[in-house]
Parts: C-alpha cells; sequence; structure tokens
C-alpha cells in the first residue's frame, strides 16, 4: 500500500477523508431498473452515443474525442470468455489505443463503452500533452477520466436520449454502489496493512468521488483538469473532503 500511495502522492490523511466522502456518497437507493435488459441497439451505435457525449461535456477536447471515435482500433464485440472485462490498450505514441468489449445490447454494456471511450481519450490526450515521465497519469487519475467519461453519458442522455436517460443512470449508481461500498471496504482494509498486495480496486473509490467533484467544480473543463494535474490528488481529495463534510 506504501507504494501505491507513493505512486499517487496520496497521503494517509487524503485517502482517509476519500474513505470518509466515499461512505457520504454511498447511494441509499441502489433500485437497478434491470441492467441487463436488451434495449435492442448496437455496439456502433453505443460507440457513437458515447463519443457525442464526450464532445458535448468537454467540447475542448472535441478534436481528441473525434480522433478516437474514427480511428481508435476496437472490438466491442468480443469473445467473453477470452477477454471477461472490457479494457483500452495503449498502442503507443502516434497510434489510437485498442478498445475492447463484449457488447451485448444492455444498459451495463452502454456504460461500459463510454468508460472505455473516457480511457482511449485520456490515452491520446496524453500523447499531446507530452506527459513527462514525473507526470504520467496514475491509476486513479486514468480511472477518473473514465469515470468522466461515464458522467457525460448521463449528462448527454439525459437531455438527447431521454429513453435511455434513467436505465444508465441505475446502472451508474448500481456501479457506484459497489465502489463506494465493498470496493471502499477493501481499500479501508488494505491502506490499514503496509503489507497488502496491491489490488487495482483500491483506484476506484477515490477516483469515483474526485469525478463527480471536478464535475460540479469545473465543468466543460473537468477532464482537461484532471490530465494537466496541476494539483496533487491529496489536495483534491481534502478540497472535496472540505466541500462535502458538512
Ligand atoms: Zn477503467
Amino acid at each position: 500500500m506504501v507504494n501505491w500511495m507513493d505512486a499517487h502522492n496520496l497521503s494517509a490523511i487524503a485517502c482517509a477523508q476519500g474513505l470518509a466522502v466515499a461512505r457520504k456518497l454511498y447511494p441509499s437507493e441502489k433500485t437497478v431498473d434491470n441492467p441487463k435488459h436488451d434495449l435492442g441497439i448496437t455496439e456502433v451505435f453505443a460507440w457513437r452515443l458515447a463519443y457525442l457525449a464526450f464532445e458535448f461535456a468537454y467540447p475542448s477536447l472535441a478534436d481528441t474525442a473525434r480522433t478516437v471515435y474514427e480511428e481508435a482500433p476496437k472490438c466491442l464485440l468480443a469473445d467473453s470468455v477470452k477477454y471477461p472485462d472490457p479494457f483500452t490498450y495503449d498502442l503507443g505514441r502516434g497510434t489510437p489505443p485498442f478498445v475492447s468489449s463484449h457488447f451485448q445490447g444492455n444498459f451495463h454494456d452502454v456504460m461500459s463503452i463510454a468508460h472505455e471511450f473516457g480511457h482511449a481519450v485520456q490515452i491520446v490526450q496524453s500523447n499531446n500533452i507530452k506527459l513527462t515521465q514525473s507526470k504520467s497519469l496514475p491509476p486513479v487519475t486514468r480511472e477518473c477520466c473514465a469515470f468522466l467519461s461515464e458522467l457525460s453519458l448521463l449528462l448527454y442522455t439525459s437531455l438527447y436520449v431521454v429513453p435511455l436517460s434513467q436505465g444508465l443512470l441505475f446502472t451508474w449508481e448500481s456501479d457506484s454502489s459497489s465502489y463506494l461500498g465493498p470496493i471502499a471496504d477493501v481499500f479501508e482494509k488494505d491502506i490499514a496493512d503496509e503489507n497488502s498486495r496491491y489490488d487495482y480496486r483500491w483506484n476506484y473509490p477515490l477516483a469515483r468521488i474526485l469525478s463527480v467533484w471536478l464535475v460540479q467544480n469545473y465543468g466543460v473543463e473537468a477532464f482537461d483538469f484532471a490530465m494537466h494535474q496541476e494539483q496533487s490528488l491529496s489536495d483534491l481529495i481534502s478540497a472535496c473532503y472540505e466541500e462535502w463534510q458538512e
């Protein structure tokens, strides 16, 4: 856990503050309106929706989003046995990343594509702004960027694709109840143990709360702000804690 905190420039206090916020934001209502319901839409539509939502929410990154939309190699109908989880794979500078998901047409799959779209934009944008080694994005920030893309989908569908809006919101709340509930439990247990072995899930609770806080405080600039890392994660989480703890 010590290495993970060092890699993120995170203090123990900031982690404890982040956890306190996660507990406070834990959704009390976890009604999910059948997230596996087949919506009768295609993976091509979901990919386009992720793009339209992203450029609507974060217009300063419209060019990067378009590059990802048009040029990223992808397999959105991947074999779920071979590739059980969606992923985005960095192919190196100058080439948009590869995106994989096993889309089956339900709310959860639409949200997953938006999540991976956010990872892909973050990778292309990292190359555009030539992040130096010392400023390369740590996992919490990368997941925060993917969550910001999910939030763009909620915003866009609430305005322009209303029939999908409520189901996607329920899906997001259901995912949040996992990130801020059982996954936060794992995080809390492991930060108390300096010998705990790295678990990628540690990155989710802080990333989830930060994504919401960044949209509330920076709006259309939230994604760009997250990418440029002008403030340390500790400072951001402390600011988030100050604002939401009352
Ligand atoms: Zn992710």
